[in-house]
Formats: structure tokens, sequence, C-alpha cells
């Protein structure tokens, strides 16, 4: 059965549609509300590259001198598996996420910090039967989860609102025009009619003067910076830094989602 097919018979909503497109990324089509004919292939690791070999008798370990991998931790949820990245050294992209044998989280038992990456090739292989005991995981979406770089819909530039609010417009501008506006606002959405004038952070970090006189609980207008952020991760500590320590706001929330 096509899988167009399956689709139509498992009745499935626009919704689910859309699901499939989204995990349909790299596919060429762009509507949201149609579902694709097949599903894109994986090319990640076209030439199904691996890092190393293990003779299975003697447990004697050959690199793959091709391939570079990197011992690290996903972010793709809040867990934190430890993974093992493998990256095609002729292109320098990322062909693959696996478990990391040296991390707890991911290796039952982990291999201690003194063995070498060759030593630890054999942790995963059948040498031994070592595979069965010590084989590390990170599950489907960590294993997946590097497809984010080459995906033609990560936002790698800041987007500028080019419409009114609702509207899906957007449209890419500099990093310089990013921080002078978020810096110095002003009447930033002129070109689209609207004569607001908006403040940067230059004229919030004031620290005399109150948001609202009438209401001095509210604080001092630097107080005006809220900032929300979530994948707390790394942006914690540059959040609490930035807005609580230089800015003088104490209003920085987090939310629980990825
Ligand atoms: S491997 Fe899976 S469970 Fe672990 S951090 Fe990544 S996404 Fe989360």
């Amino acid at each position: 059965m096509k899988r167009r097919t399956f689709l139509k018979l498992s009745a499935f909503t626009a919704s689910a549609a859309a699901l499939g497109l989204g995990v349909s990324g790299c596919s060429k089509s762009t509507s949201k509300t149609e579902p694709v004919d097949e599903f894109p292939v994986y090319k990640g690791n076209p030439n199904n590259l691996v890092e190393a070999t293990v003779d299975k008798k003697t447990g004697e370990v050959t690199p793959n001198e091709n391939v570079m991998i990197r011992h690290s931790v996903c972010m793709s949820c809040y867990n934190n598996c430890g993974n093992r990245v493998k990256i095609d050294k002729t292109t320098n992209k990322v062909i693959g996420v696996t478990g990391n044998p040296f991390h707890p989280v991911c290796a039952e038992p982990a291999l201690d910090y003194n063995n070498t990456v060759e030593e630890s090739y054999k942790a995963f292989s059948l040498h031994n039967e070592q595979g069965l005991t010590n084989r590390a995981t990170v599950c489907a979406v960590g294993n997946s989860g590097f497809e984010i770089i080459e995906d033609p819909l990560r936002i790698t530039v800041p987007l500028k609102r080019a419409g009114e609010r609702g509207s899906g417009k957007w449209r890419p501008i500099s990093w310089e025009q990013l921080m002078e506006e978020t810096v110095e606002g002003g009447q930033i959405f002129k070109e689209l009619g609207d004569d607001t004038k908006i403040e940067g952070f230059r004229q919030v970090f004031d620290h005399e003067n109150l948001i609202n006189p009438d209401a001095p609980e509210m604080g001092p207008k630097s107080n005006g910076l809220i900032w929300l952020y979530g994948g707390s991760y790394g942006r914690r500590e540059f959040t609490i830094r930035f807005v609580n320590g230089s800015f003088g706001s104490p209003n920085v929330y987090v939310h629980s989602g990825t």
C-alpha cells in the first residue's frame, strides 16, 4: 500500500498530515495541508560510513580515518543523554548520532573514562559479546535530532515582522539591524505604516524612574524588560547574567517546553 493511500485510509486529519510534513522537513513540498506522496529518503550517511570495524574474534579495532567521532550530550529534550556524534571528515557533515558508552544515562554499565575511544568501539561490538552489555543508545529523537542542521526550514537569521501581527509575514534582516533596533528602538515598523515609537533596551535601562508612578510596586523602568525563555541549559546562565545581573530586571521566566 502506498503511503498516500495509507494516509487517506487512516483518516489522518490535516494536523496529522502536517505532522507528516513536519517529519518531512527536508522534502521539497512546503504545503502543510496536503499529504506527501512519499516520505523523504534519509541521505545523511549515503556511503554508510562506520567509524570503525572490530574483529569479532580478536577484538582488533580498525578505525575509519574518514570519520570523526565526538562524544557529547543530546539536547533534543531535557534528559540530556550522552551521545556520540559521527562526522564525515570529507564533507564536515554530521552523518549519525548514537549512544555514548561513557555516559551513565545511556550505557549500563558506563565505560570508565580511562578507556580510549578505540577501546570504546569494542564496547558496542560483538567481540566477547560486549555489545550486549555495554551497548549505549539514544532514543529515536536523539538519533535524528541532527537533521535539524540541514533542515531548510531552520531559522538561521533574524526575522522581522513584515505584515500585521498574526499575518505570518516575516523578512530576514541583518544582525546589525537587529541590534540597532532592539537597543535604540524607534519607529521600527514605519515601513508597515505603523508610526508607534517602540522603546529599545537603551530607553528601558532606567533605574531612576518608575514604570508607573501610580503603581510604584511595579518598580523602575528597567523592570520592563521581561525575558521568557525555553530550554534552560546554557540559556539560563546567560539570561540570569544579562537580565538580572547586567540589566537589573528581576523578570526572568522559563517555561518547561524544549
Ligand atoms: S536521546 Fe532522546 S531521551 Fe535522550 S536527551 Fe536526546 S531526545 Fe531526550
